[in-house]
C-alpha cells in the first residue's frame, strides 16, 4: 500500500518548519505589531506592499480550485515550476542514496535539480518516436527510486507522451510520478490532474509562464494529494509567492477566455508554422506538435542556428541532444514573426 510517511526523507517528517507571525495569527482584522512590517506604507506610492502576503495564497488557489475542478488543499505554487521540482528532490530523496528516472531527451532542469541535491539520476532516453520505453523504465526501478519525471506534451520534442504508459507508472511504481504539463493547453490531451483522486503518487505540475503568458511573475503550479501538498508546504520557504504575483495571477484567472484566446491563435499560427516549414528546403522534418513551439530537423542545424542569429531570429538549437540530431526547437510566434522566419529560411543557402 502507497504511504506518502514511508517515503518522505525521514528529517522532513519529523522536522519542525518556521511558523511566521501570519501563521500564529491568521485573522485580518486588528492592530498588527507582529511581523516587523513599516506601519506607515511603503516608499512605493501607490500600492500597499508593506504587509507580508499570505503564505498558502488561499484567495489564489480558491480561485484555481475552481478553475483546474480539485480542491484548494490539492494546489501548491511555487517561485515558477523550479520551486516545486526543487522541492520534491528535497521531501523524497536522500542525497548519495536515492535515485530518480529521467527520460531524455526531456527538461533540463529535472537533472540540474537533481544534481544540485547530489541525487542520482537514472536516464532512459525516449524511443525513437519520443515514447517512454516502458519495459526498461520498469525495469530501472529500485528501492532507491523515489521520483520518475514525465514530460506531457515534453520539451523539446513537442508530443505527448501515451497515457497507457504513464498510467503504467503509476500503478507499477511506489515512488511518485511527476507529470509535467507546462504545455497542456496547447495539447488535445486532458489533464492528469482529474486523476488525482485515483493515484496517491502522482504530481501535476502546470505553469502560468507558457498559455497564460505570464513568465515574468514566475509562479508554478503543483497538485497532488492533500499530504504531498502539506509537505512542501512545510518546506517551502515561507512567503515564497509575492503579494503583486498573487494579486496579478487573481486577476489573470478572471481573465480565462483572453488566455483560451491566445492560445487558439497560437494553435492556429501552429498549423500554418508546420505546414509552411515542410515547403523549405533546409528542413528535414517537422515533428508533430501538442504544444507552442515545434521540432524540426534541419539539413545542417547549428549552421542554420547561426545564420538565423545573424538575421536577429533567435531560435533553441536542440542539436547536441539526445535523439534531437541536427534539431533546432522553434516557438510559435506571432503571424508576423513566423512569417519572417519562413522567408529567412527560405533564403538560406546550403
Ligand atoms: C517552460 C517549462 C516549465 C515552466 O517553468 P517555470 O519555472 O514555471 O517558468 C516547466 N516545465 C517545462 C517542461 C517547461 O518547458
Amino acid at each position: 500500500m502507497f504511504s506518502i510517511q514511508n517515503l518522505v526523507r525521514p528529517h522532513i517528517l519529523t522536522l519542525k518548519p518556521y511558523s511566521s507571525a501570519r501563521d500564529e495569527y491568521t485573522g485580518t482584522e486588528g492592530i498588527f505589531l507582529d511581523a516587523n512590517e513599516n506601519p506607515i506604507g511603503s516608499a512605493l506610492e501607490s500600492e500597499k506592499y508593506n504587509r507580508y502576503p499570505d503564505p498558502y495564497q488561499r484567495k489564489l488557489k480558491e480561485k484555481l480550485a475552481i478553475i483546474k475542478n480539485c480542491q484548494p488543499a490539492q494546489i501548491f505554487l511555487g517561485n515558477g515550476s523550479d520551486e516545486p521540482i526543487d522541492l520534491l528532490f528535497r521531501a523524497f530523496c536522500e542525497p548519495k542514496q536515492d535515485n530518480v528516472i529521467l527520460m531524455p531527451p526531456t527538461y533540463g532542469m529535472y537533472e540540474v535539480s537533481a544534481d544540485l541535491n547530489l541525487v542520482i539520476t537514472k536516464k532512459l532516453n525516449l524511443t525513437s518516436d519520443f515514447q517512454i520505453d516502458i519495459d526498461a523504465v520498469l525495469k530501472a526501478i529500485d528501492k532507491n527510486t523515489k521520483l520518475i519525471f514525465v514530460c506531457s506534451p515534453n520539451n523539446p520534442t513537442a508530443n505527448s507522451l501515451k497515457k497507457v504508459h504513464i498510467r503504467l507508472l503509476l500503478s507499477n511504481f511506489g515512488g511518485l510520478v511527476v507529470v509535467d504539463e507546462a504545455y497542456i493547453d496547447f495539447s488535445k490531451d486532458k489533464s492528469w490532474i482529474e486523476e488525482l483522486h485515483d493515484f496517491p503518487n502522482l504530481v501535476v505540475l502546470q505553469t502560468f509562464s507558457k498559455a497564460w503568458g505570464l513568465a515574468a511573475l514566475r509562479l508554478g503550479m503543483a497538485f497532488a494529494s492533500e499530504e504531498i501538498v502539506q509537505i512542501l508546504n512545510k518546506i517551502k520557504p515561507p512567503y515564497n509567492i509575492n503579494a503583486a504575483t498573487q494579486q496579478l495571477a487573481l486577476q489573470a484567472l478572471d481573465n480565462v477566455e483572453r488566455k483560451n484566446t491566445m492560445v487558439q491563435a497560437i494553435l492556429a499560427e501552429r498549423t500554418q508554422l508546420v505546414a509552411d516549414l515542410a515547403k523549405i528546403p533546409c528542413v528535414v522534418h517537422v515533428y508533430p506538435s501538442d504544444a507552442n513551439f515545434v521540432l524540426v530537423k534541419m539539413t545542417n542545424a547549428k549552421r542554420i542556428y547561426d545564420y538565423l542569429v545573424e538575421q536577429k531570429i533567435i531560435v533553441r538549437d536542440r542539436s547536441k541532444v539526445v535523439l534531437c540530431e541536427e534539431c533546432l526547437r522553434i516557438t510559435v510566434g506571432t503571424a508576423a514573426e513566423n512569417a519572417k522566419l519562413l522567408n529567412t529560411l527560405s533564403e538560406y543557402q546550403a
